[in-house]
């Protein structure tokens, strides 16, 4: 196999195994009953995944969409909320606003309660918005903002939204898979994540995992055809696996065994301690080389850890960024509205050694810049 230029220390895509960039090798047919076999297994592993009491599980099912994670969250907006029903939104970075956005677009009413990049949405405050406005009927969050990397406690969120009487979304995207997080826990109705995150597998799907019931009162609610999230779960249900059109036969076959690998590991605990292990790293490195993460510690996930641009005129982020390509490591730019940040993925196929060699790439930029700006970096 040709070698990667780069490693992926990126949230999605990133660096995936050579076992599951191989899965790719082989075509598969999108009806036949062998790949829509693969399909039902891979709904049954995810629905296995987001409980913690197994014998709940014939009360939750799944659905894989085409798309990358954002046709996921639009297909769960567009579907679920019923005319005349009204979504509440807490947002703290661009995937919060996000889900505000469709629910602007497909026009269905919305409030959005916006937060610092850099807290926690405030469920007392979701109380409060709730009791004044009781046509809110659904309730949606992230779990992990990936803008910053900050881990939110969707447990008081769904706990008012509950008491509330309220649907609860979670936009899980960025978590599920290297957090551990249960549906059943939570009383979550609807979560939503995607192939190529804290799973690993490759980009090209995304799926929603929901209680039974509730997914089965939203026949005819859907704003879009292709999203249209009831839909293609009868589809699945009714065909054993089969999708309502063209699905992306190697990302699902690569997702499988993403899935396959992530069991290996031991499960979400045990990839759990790898990212956290990678993160804390990561940060004790960067830190040494003059660094700062944005956010304190107990606000951090083990996803993506953003950083503060170093005082002084030195840095530069595409030279730095090209500098780190060249030596074979991709990171993010940030995502926020008011602080200059860049972004480094912990999650994917990154273990200790990769971590290492990024450090001391970073390094080599540093010394660069002392070169170049003696006083800049003491
Ligand atoms: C990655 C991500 C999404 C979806 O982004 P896509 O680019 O559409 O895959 C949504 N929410 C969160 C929190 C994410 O991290």
């Amino acid at each position: 196999m040709k070698e990667n230029r780069y490693l992926l220390l990126t949230p999605g895509p990133l660096t995936t195994t050579a076992g599951v960039k191989e899965a790719m090798l082989r075509d598969w047919c999108t009806w036949d009953r062998d790949y829509n076999d693969v399909v039902e297994e891979l709904r049954r592993g995810l629905v296995e995944m987001a409980l913690r009491d197994r014998a709940e599980c014939a009360n939750y099912t799944s659905v894989l969409m085409q798309g990358s994670g954002t046709f996921a969250v639009e297909s769960v907006i567009g579907s679920v909320i019923p005319r005349g029903g009204k979504l509440a939104v807490l947002s703290n970075g661009a995937y919060g606003r996000r889900i505000a956005e469709i629910a602007g677009i497909l026009k269905i009413p919305a409030v959005e309660l916006r937060f610092d990049e850099c807290e926690r949405p405030d469920a007392a405050m979701l109380a409060e918005m709730l009791a004044d406005d009781p046509a809110v009927t659904h309730v949606a969050v992230v779990h992990c903002e990936t803008t910053t990397g900050i881990l939110n406690d969707i447990e008081s969120v769904g706990r008012v939204a509950k008491s509330c009487g309220k649907k609860f979304i979670v936009d899980a995207m960025s978590s599920f898979g290297g957090i551990s997080l249960y549906m059943d826990d939570l009383d979550i109705d609807f979560l939503i994540s995607s192939a190529n995150k804290c799973i690993e597998g490759v980009p090209g799907f995304a799926f929603v995992i929901a209680k039974r019931v509730e997914l089965a009162e939203c026949g005819g609610r859907a704003r879009s055809l292709s999203l249209d999230l009831y839909s293609q779960w009868k589809t699945m249900e009714e065909h054993r696996g089969k999708w309502r059109f063209t699905s992306p036969t190697h990302v699902v076959v690569a997702f499988a065994e993403a899935m396959r690998e992530l069991k290996e590991e031991g499960g979400v605990v045990a990839r759990n301690m790898r990212y956290t292990a990678n993160r804390d790293m990561l940060i004790r490195g960067m830190e040494e080389l003059g660094f700062r993460a944005l956010l304190p510690d107990e606000l951090r996930s083990p996803v993506i850890t953003s950083f503060l641009y170093p005082e002084g005129v030195g840095f530069d982020f595409t030279d730095f960024y090209e500098s780190l390509k060249r030596d074979g490591y991709v990171i993010y730019p940030g995502k926020l509205s008011e602080r200059d940040t860049f972004r480094i993925g912990n999650i994917g196929d990154i273990r200790e050694e990769q971590i290492t060699g990024l450090l001391a790439a970073v390094e080599r930029y540093v010394k660069r810049l002392e070169n170049e700006a003696p006083s800049l970096c003491a």
